[in-house]
């Protein structure tokens, strides 16, 4: 199993360069997002050493929690499927339960065609999530599994997440990730150069996250930037779809809408308002999570705002 995860990424993930900026500055995107068309992106590199350790321990079930629209649940499931694991999610929200299939979002309809079994939790139960009270309750109801944390983070995803940065990013001054959880930053972080900053890019507007990435990193080498959240996950406005749709017209790059999208308009702002200095070279992680861009396009649709565009 190790073999196939190291074949794709040896399989060379393409840098691409955005040619756009004065004053020397360089943009490159590290294609993250083609590693493989269902397991995407960070939660390729999340979930390599999580599950080479379930197999080793012979688990044959995953178990893992996300909301509706979870890539970590769209990746696991793919990943649950193509290596012959039973996998369950415990999602948020339990008035999903109730809801006919047909209404379910895409992820959810994506999961459950690679055969994931889902859990509705209510979002009380959901933030308890980690308690020995509800690990027992799934013991109990569920019996043998792998766990694997929300958002796939713990020490073999941050271990996985240390392998993107390559001998030849080295040049790079700046490396720039989207943050969720902080599992992907905190291997980035950890497998960057002293001489290097890696700056995160919250997805959510938590400063709370500053606190757990620094408990997960050694070195100070970093920054969280709060400012281009748009207002949380499922938060976007007319500016930002606007910028993913000529951004993906003229470089032939689909941003997601939770994420690398709210990267890329944060790096442009940031360039645009002197934030780097000249002939600063720029690292750009793209992470994938494109799966999530049908449900996204649903809602948008409801509120009578512009598509996005793949
Ligand atoms: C999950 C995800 C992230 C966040 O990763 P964390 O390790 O949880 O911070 C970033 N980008 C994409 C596309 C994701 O799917």
């Amino acid at each position: 199993m190790q073999d196939f995860f190291d074949n794709r990424i040896s399989e060379n993930i393409p840098n691409q360069f955005i040619k756009e900026f004065p004053g020397g500055i360089e943009l490159f995107i590290k294609r993250e997002d083609l590693l493989h068309p269902e397991v995407s992106g960070n939660k390729f590199r999340k979930l390599k050493y999580n599950l080479v350790a379930a197999r080793d321990q012979k688990f044959d079930t995953l178990l893992t929690f996300g909301g509706a629209h979870s890539n970590h649940i769209a990746a696991t499931a793919a990943a649950g499927k193509l290596f012959g694991f039973n996998t369950i999610g415990i999602i948020r929200g339990e008035e999903l339960a109730s809801v006919s299939k047909e209404k379910w979002s895409p992820t959810l309809k994506y999961a459950a065609s690679c055969g994931m079994k889902f859990e509705f939790v209510s979002r009380e139960e959901y933030r308890n999530k980690d308690s020995e009270e509800f690990l027992k309750k799934l013991k109990h109801r569920f019996k043998e599994f792998y766990l694997v944390p929300e958002g796939g983070t713990n020490k073999l995803a941050i271990k996985g997440c240390e392998e993107i940065l390559t001998e030849s990013d080295k040049k790079f001054d700046f490396i720039c990730s989207s943050v969720g959880t902080g599992g992907t930053l905190a291997g980035l972080i950890t497998s960057s150069e002293t001489h290097q900053k890696v700056l995160g890019f919250s997805a959510l507007n938590s400063d709370y996250l500053r606190n757990e990435i620094s408990s997960l990193v050694g070195k100070n080498n970093w920054e969280l930037i709060l400012n281009y959240h748009f207002g949380g996950y499922a938060k976007v406005n007319v500016q930002l779809i606007e910028f993913m749709n000529n951004f993906s017209k003229k470089y032939n790059i689909i941003l997601d809408p939770v994420y690398t999208g709210k990267l890329v308009f944060g790096i442009f702002d940031l360039i645009k308002n002197g934030f780097f200095p000249e002939n600063t070279r720029i690292m750009v992680i793209h992470t994938g999570g494109l799966q999530g861009i049908d449900g996204m396009n649903q809602l948008l649709k409801k509120k009578h705002l512009p598509q996005i565009n793949y």
